[in-house]
């Protein structure tokens, strides 16, 4: 193990024969639904490889004076719809397989509500928090550095993941701007409103989350008041899609993090738990809630399950011991392809995460088309407009699932990799 391993606290688990890694997950999404829909086997090797791959060695300087690398990723998995969209990541386990995934996603996702961009994902394998916050300023200032050559407003937007936010955001837009000499607002979505973002767009992955709910039930029968929910992650997306259910009449039980989870029959108060993470750092501790692992939440008794977290937490392993009638899901990835197809048996209706989280990129569009004519919305403009391109996607979805008996992933796979498909045909291949 080297000096950079040790510090991250990576770890060294041996990887069993089920193991199946986040692009695993996506290659075989493709490769199903390729097959399915009688794709050009020319598309279908294309779409298999990310256009772009960057990988750079990310230097900064310690606040003791000593010097860290870490290692940090762009990649613009297709641009043919637009250009690239997509988050980056913060995380020790961040590879290039794993963003090459992440990538692949986005463009999917981007095609199923018809905005005109491809897929792009970036991350830095980096434990943030071994670092003061003007350490991650000054490593996010030389990864905006080094991925510089891609990225711009007409050629890849980047925007938060898990473990950046929108003063990460405000740090890459005056990194790129810097560069340029003049204020670039539309280089990243999911900055500051104060310096171009929008109004809706922090909450905007949740709310989205929230529709998808919404449209389910509706389509299910149920009710939403007798809806009982667990949320596996309480960050931006799981901590603001807890609050807004509740606020919509559901009974959120149980929520976690990456320290551990909570459980109350009677529901919990997103807005007391807010006030205690506040103080702690961490949901665990809550009081007159009771402690549950993370494999414990997943497994819970509950009506809706969203895994708001990372990829690969549902498995081969634990699949056939989920609960949930309803899993929407708002972490990209979050059950792989062998379990998917466990969960299917068992009737489970999953949103999958190509639709279920798109929200944030549909709001980051409205941000970068905002940036670009210099003109601000409402924040009711924004969550309208919202609610309509995510009811418009699920409606696509679920009538395609029907018709042709496709699961609602298989189906949203087919509409992401059909649009792109169709684009690809459209322009000819070069030269
Ligand atoms: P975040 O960093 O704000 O929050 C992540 C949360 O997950 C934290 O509460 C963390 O403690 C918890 N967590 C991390 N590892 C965990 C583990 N192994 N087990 C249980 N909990 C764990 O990140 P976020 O932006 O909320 O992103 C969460 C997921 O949603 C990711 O999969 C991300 O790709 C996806 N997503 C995010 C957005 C967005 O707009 N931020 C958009 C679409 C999809």
């Amino acid at each position: 193990m080297d000096v950079n391993e040790d510090a991250l606290g990576m770890s060294e688990e041996p990887l069993d024969a089920s193991y199946e890694s986040a692009w695993d997950t996506a290659l075989a999404q493709l490769d199903e639904v390729a097959e399915l829909m009688g794709l050009a086997p020319g598309v279908h090797e294309t779409l298999r490889s990310s256009k772009r791959a960057l990988v750079v060695s990310v230097p900064f300087r310690m606040d003791d004076g000593s010097t860290r690398v870490y290692q940090g990723y762009r990649v613009q998995h297709n641009v043919t719809r637009g250009p690239a969209k997509g988050g980056i990541r913060y995380h020790p386990d961040v590879t290039l397989d794993e963003v090459k995934a992440l990538a692949m996603w986005m463009t999917w996702k981007c095609a199923i509500a018809s905005i005109p961009f491809g897929g792009a994902k970036g991350g830095v394998a980096v434990n943030t928090k071994l670092h003061s916050r003007a350490e991650l300023e000054r490593m996010t200032r030389r990864y905006a550095s080094e991925i510089l050559p891609l990225i711009g407003p007409e050629r890849d937007i980047p925007a938060p993941d898990m473990n950046t936010d929108e003063e990460v955001m405000a740090w890459i837009m005056d990194t790129y701007s810097q560069n340029k000499g003049y204020s670039v607002p539309g280089v990243v979505t999911g900055k500051p409103v104060s310096i171009g973002g929008s109004k809706g767009r922090a909450g905007a992955t949740s709310r989205g989350v929230m529709y998808m709910v919404f449209s389910t039930l509706k389509q299910l029968g149920i009710p939403l008041e007798e809806v009982t929910v667990a949320i596996q992650g309480y960050g931006k997306v799981g901590g603001h899609a807890a609050q807004l259910l509740h606020d919509a009449g559901c009974r959120v039980v149980a929520v976690s993090d990456v320290e551990g989870g909570l459980f109350r029959s009677r529901g919990l108060d997103p807005e007391a738990i807010n006030r205690h993470k506040k103080e702690g750092g961490s949901v665990v501790d809550f009081p007159g809630a009771d402690p549950i692992s993370n494999e414990e939440l997943l497994e819970i008794e509950c009506d809706v399950l969203i895994p708001a977290a990372i990829e690969g937490v549902i498995t081969v392993k634990n699949a056939d011991r989920i609960k949930a009638r309803l899993i929407v899901e708002a972490a990209n990835g979050p059950i792989t392809f062998e379990a998917d197809k466990i969960l299917i048996d068992r009737g489970t209706f999953i949103v999958p995460d190509i639709l279920a989280n798109s929200g944030g990129v549909t709001v980051s569009y409205f941000e970068w088309v905002q940036d670009i004519q210099a003109y601000f919305w409402s924040e009711e403009e924004v969550n309208d407009k919202l609610r309509l391109i995510m009811e418009r996607a699920f409606a696509d979805v679920y009538e395609l699932a029907t018709e042709k008996n496709l699961s609602m992933r298989q189906a949203a796979h087919w509409i992401g990799v059909g649009r792109v498909a169709e684009a690809h045909l459209t322009r000819g291949l070069f030269p």
